[in-house]
């Protein structure tokens, strides 16, 4: 095996009084975490370790120039009582599309599956097969070289943590469709799951919370009339039947719900359009009074139902009944990633058992 996972328990365990009836998400975490570095142009060092803080030097290059690149995904606990990941290929895919675009060096599939399944088996008791529990994974790359300068970092770490998570949230969403701030523009990193994505976009969102909204709905750059995404979700509108989502550009996020929920609706026969939809062509849809479904698609909330669009100062009010296109598709996602209904397109991985702990080797 090229990269060796060392694996140092805990000889504690928050475990057994966590009480998964009220997750915390964000501060709460298991009781282990993954790291490793990148050094002379090489992964090493990986280690399952218990989770603790780490010290970096002030001159480390994450803390000036923004290479830091992050994932967001999932596991959940089977009916048969195993423990999945999901899409682990397509994030893998997604995070070094976003590393390249960062000038960071790729992670290897080896490294990466079984850094996640080493960490994902060791804290496999922090899954509880809850209804609407999982446990959230964030796999991060960041520069770690302490030396000063405009350019590429050398050294890297590479970290997973895990995080337990409930989506009982069943609330729909007010959104303002931004049309002063950018969130990315053509030739961008927008694709990227990089830090500084994120950091740009919190000045707008206020704004919008302070007006009475829960998000913007960000718009293209140049026109700032054709829709993009909300937040960190992707966005779909069901008009008149047929399901639209913009296309990726190269400015918008290629979120894995965004390709799950679009291949969940072609095979049930609903019409999919991946194309630009303008904020016009939606108050169209509203001023005639067209069935309009609209939500948001991502790992952390699964699928939101925007209940208010507000479009240059008026509102308008989705359909958010639980009998449309857009609780159907996450009933189904949902099913598929907990095992009770088939799993035809192969989305789960499911996590070696710790003793017998075999690990991926290609
Ligand atoms: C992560 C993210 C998404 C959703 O991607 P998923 O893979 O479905 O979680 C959408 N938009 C942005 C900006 C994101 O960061």
């Amino acid at each position: 095996m090229k990269y060796p996972i060392q694996l140092q328990r805990s000889n504690s365990s928050a475990l057994p009084s966590y009480d998964f009836t009220s997750i915390n998400f964000g501060p709460d975490h298991t009781d282990h975490l993954f790291c490793a570095d990148f050094k002379d142009g090489q992964w090493q060092n990986a280690a399952v370790k218990p989770f603790s803080e780490f010290s970096i030097s002030p001159l480390a290059l994450c803390l000036h120039y923004g290479q830091t690149v992050f994932e967001g995904m999932k596991a959940f606990r089977l009916q048969d009582g195993s423990v999945s990941i999901f899409r682990i290929q397509k994030h893998l895919e997604r995070l070094n599309r976003s590393l390249q675009r960062m000038c960071m060096p790729d992670v290897p599939e080896e490294l990466f599956i079984n850094a996640l399944d080493k960490l994902v088996s060791t804290d496999q008791g922090w899954v509880s097969g809850l209804p609407g529990n999982s446990l959230y994974l964030r796999p991060m790359v960041f520069a770690t070289e302490a030396r000063l300068g405009v350019t590429e970092a050398k050294e890297y770490k590479m970290m997973i943590v895990a995080l337990p998570i409930s989506n009982y949230y069943n609330g729909t969403v007010k959104v303002k469709v931004e049309t002063e701030y950018t969130r990315a523009a053509k030739g961008g990193a927008g694709f990227a799951k990089c830090g500084g994505n994120y950091g740009g976009a919190f000045l707008p969102t206020r704004l919008a919370k302070e007006a009475g909204f829960d998000q913007v709905l960000w718009t293209d750059s140049e026109t700032h009339t054709f829709i993009e995404e909300s937040g960190t979700m992707n966005v779909m509108f069901v008009i008149d039947g047929t399901l639209i989502t913009p296309p990726l550009s190269g400015t918008i996020l290629d979120g894995v719900n965004r390709d799950s929920i679009l291949t969940l609706a072609k095979d049930s026969g609903i019409q999919t359009e991946e194309r630009p939809v303008s904020y016009h062509e939606l108050e169209a849809a509203f001023n005639r009074n067209a069935p309009v479904e609209a939500f948001g698609v991502g790992t952390a909330a699964v699928l939101t139902q925007i209940g208010e669009i507000n479009i240059l100062g008026r509102s308008y009010f989705p359909d958010c009944s639980s009998s449309g296109v857009a609780i159907k598709l996450r009933n189904e996602l949902q099913g598929i990633r907990t095992g009770l209904l088939p799993d035809r397109h192969h989305w789960n991985y499911v996590v070696s058992q710790p003793d017998t702990a075999q690990m991926f080797n290609p």
